[in-house]
């Protein structure tokens, strides 16, 4: 059987974005105000130093100002406190992003509680996770946020649409089912204790996997037409990248479906990026 779905294409969508933050971020600057985003790192984690690396050059590529503050894994925990607060009264500094893990001898909640929600870009702190789950989001998570932007891409209008989302994390999960439920879709919630799970995919007309196991979500779950983003980054038993869809036979049923590498992963950072420029522009008042 051919392929019916269309490709969500993510690398294209968060190349369009970041074109169009490189355009705006030179007209802020003509008025003199330059985004500036402190990145802090702490301690040798690998997969963070290239997180921090990509990030960092994402910023240079539509000219934000990104600056790098590296402590030591055993640094304490007062030292990584004493950074926050110095960068939250830098008025050049106008997103602060702590890369997570911190190491075990660090509360990151408690850290990321001092972020300033102004500058908190990331959109993790409580006070911002609180807007959004009233409706009136300030600085809004950078995965769910950048999804929206992917479902638009579609065309289509969540509302009335059934939207089921797979995961409950802070980070993902639940993010991205206010800013569903913001657009008027009737959101559902599946976690780990969730019974009968493919019933409740088989109703979706927008599916969100966001769950962390290869290939998890199987091809006749998949409601005819629906739209299908996978959040997912697997390892397979072969060493590839895979979703937390079986994407092939996903893609026989869906209307629209992500591809993993190629889907959510780009536009998490492109998003990160459109946040610190809002509050670049919040800060100044442009
Ligand atoms: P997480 O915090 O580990 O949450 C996973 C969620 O999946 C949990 O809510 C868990 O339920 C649920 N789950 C686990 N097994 C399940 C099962 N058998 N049936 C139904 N639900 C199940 O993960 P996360 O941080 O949200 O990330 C999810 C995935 O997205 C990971 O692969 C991660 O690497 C990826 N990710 C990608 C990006 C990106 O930019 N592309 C960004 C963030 C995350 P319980 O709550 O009941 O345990």
């Amino acid at each position: 059987m051919a392929r019916k779905a269309q490709i969500i294409d993510g690398k294209k969508i968060s190349a369009e974005v970041r074109a169009e933050l490189k355009a705006e971020v030179a007209a802020i600057k003509a008025k003199g105000l330059i985004p500036g985003l402190a990145v802090v790192l702490v301690g040798e984690n690998p997969a963070s130093q290239i997180y921090v690396r990509n990030k960092t050059k994402a910023c240079e590529e539509v000219g934000i100002k990104s600056l790098q503050h590296t402590l030591p894994g055993t640094a304490k925990e007062e030292e990584l406190i004493s950074l926050i607060r110095a960068l939250n009264a830098d008025s050049g500094v106008h997103g602060i992003l702590v890369q997570l893990p911190l190491p075990a001898h660090m509360d990151s909640d408690s850290v990321l509680d001092l972020i300033s929600p102004s500058k908190d870009v990331d959109g993790f702190h409580p006070y911002n996770m609180g807007r959004l789950m009233i409706g009136n989001a300030l600085l809004q998570p950078c995965t769910p946020y950048g999804i929206m932007r992917l479902l638009d891409s579609t065309g289509t209008d969540a509302s009335g649409k059934n939207a089921v989302i797979i995961g409950r994390s802070n980070i993902v999960g639940k993010p991205m089912a206010m800013m569903l439920l913001k657009r008027n879709a009737t959101v559902t919630i599946c976690h780990s204790k969730t019974k009968d799970l493919p019933e409740k995919v088989r109703e979706a007309d927008i599916l969100v996997a966001a769950i962390g196991r290869d290939r998890f979500v199987k091809g006749d779950w998949i409601k005819e037409g629906a739209i299908v983003i996978d959040v997912g980054m697997n390892r397979a038993p072969d060493g590839r990248l895979t979703g937390d869809v079986d994407f092939e036979a996903a893609s026989l049923r869906a209307s629209h479906i992500t591809p993993v590498p190629g889907g959510v992963g780009p536009m998490t950072i492109a998003m990160l990026l459109k946040n610190t420029v809002a509050a670049a522009r919040k800060a100044s008042g442009l």
